[in-house]
């Protein structure tokens, strides 16, 4: 029986790294696409992939695309979910905007391949609770959790020590605290190791990415946040480790390319021949390893504080995080003011515990509320 795939934010990085994957792979039929700005691009895979259904998320008149069905509107992504046509769910959306959806494909039973970490973040105790209760699996595509989760397959959960998350340290790893506050747009866009979405690049320059991770991995796996470290690895080769009580650390390494961790996710509990390529060990290699820095990079400690507060700290970060990043790109606010504009925000708002849906959602709108006050002030 083939799945049948659906692929929200098919037009953007990881969307186009899916594509590229189930070209080759079979077993999987794409069913449906989301586009929010790109309709050119949207228009492009419908030729090609041939889809039952596209949704169209911003607003304005969409283009028509023939025969295929067009789900546009606030409620587009989530109708795209609930079709009856639709097994699996590649949520490759950027932001907040991506958690209805997601909320949506659990309750529906249906598998979440989930590199939308953002949903996690905001809603991961009501998202995991609901995926258990509707039996829905949920697997991660993004490279640390993916790796995770495949050196998890080594033990079993009560062997488990620490999971450690590798991080590149991104294009400031190596600047001092001065030159980070004034950094450029351009510099921050520049990702030494992996080619990503705008967001999420100038997430891994402010390592509020690794902030999200930290609290990703924390919901996901049901983990204390406690127990997860954040160690420094240029190279981005291991993705992640997991040490074990008996001090075995086992790690997944792989070139930085998300075709593998997107793959992993659509075959699981198979593996199938690459859709990119290995280490080569005919070359020399040099992995190296180094702490992170709290001081220069205040967002790894505001991940743990909120990955260990939980109810709406995680929708308060996030929120915050997504205005103070478009005011930077905006060049409204200094690189430093990122994250102080999240601890203002953070500081300003004190989480409620055990949230409902509803009530996250309110976390999020005040939350950007806040944070742009904190931009303009
Ligand atoms: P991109 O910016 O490249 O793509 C984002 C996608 O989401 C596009 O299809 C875009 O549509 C769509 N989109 C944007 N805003 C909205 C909205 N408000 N509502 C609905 N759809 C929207 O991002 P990436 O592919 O880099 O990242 C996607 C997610 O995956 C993020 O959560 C990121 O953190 C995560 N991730 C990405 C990795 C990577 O290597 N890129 C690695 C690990 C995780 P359009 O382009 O048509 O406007
Ligand atoms: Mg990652």
């Amino acid at each position: 029986l083939r799945k049948r795939v659906a692929i929200l934010g098919s037009t953007g990085s990881i969307g186009r790294a899916t594509l590229d994957v189930l070209r080759r792979l079979e077993g999987f039929e794409v069913r449906a696409l989301s586009a929010h700005h790109n309709l050119d691009r949207l228009a492009a895979q419908v030729a090609e992939h041939r889809p039952t259904a596209v949704a169209v998320t911003s607003e304005g008149a969409p283009q028509d695309f023939a025969s295929v069905t067009l789900h546009h509107g606030p409620a587009a992504l989530v109708e795209l979910v609930e079709r009856d046509d639709v097994d699996v769910v590649v949520h490759a959306v950027v932001g907040a905007a991506g958690v209805p959806a997601a909320l949506a494909c659990v309750r529906a039973g249906k598998t979440l391949l989930l590199a939308n970490k953002e949903s996690l973040v905001v809603a991961g105790e009501l998202l995991m609770s609901e995926a258990n209760r509707c039996g829905a699996v949920v697997l991660p595509i993004d490279s640390e959790h993916s790796a995770l989760h495949q050196a998890m397959r080594a033990g079993r959960r009560h062997e488990i020590d620490r999971l450690i998350l590798t991080a590149s340290g991104g294009p400031f790893r190596t600047w001092t605290a001065e030159q980070i506050a004034a950094a450029r747009i351009e510099d921050a866009l520049r990702h030494p190791t992996w080619s990503m979405g705008g967001k999420i690049t100038i997430d891994s320059a402010t390592m509020f990415n690794k902030a999200l991770e930290i609290i990703e991995a924390v919901r996901l796996y049901d983990w204390p946040a406690n127990r997860v470290d954040v160690v420094i690895h240029p190279q981005s080769v291991v993705h992640s480790f997991v040490r074990f009580v008996d001090g075995s650390l086992v790690a997944q390494a792989s070139p930085p390319d998300m075709r593998l961790p997107i793959q992993y996710a659509l075959t699981y509990p198979d593996r199938v021949p690459a859709s990119a390529p290995a280490v080569d060990f005919a070359k020399p290699h040099q992995w190296t390893f180094e702490p992170p820095d709290a001081a220069r990079f205040p967002a790894l400690s505001i991940g743990y504080a909120v990955a260990a507060a939980g109810g709406t700290a995680g929708a308060t970060m996030n929120a915050a995080n997504e205005v103070a990043v478009e005011a930077f790109l905006a060049g409204v606010i200094r690189f430093d003011r990122i994250a102080s504009v999240v601890q203002q925000t953070l500081d300003a708002l004190p989480p409620v515990a055990t949230p409902t849906e509803q009530q996250l959602y309110a976390a999020d709108e005040a939350a950007r509320e806040r944070a742009r006050s904190f931009v303009k002030g």
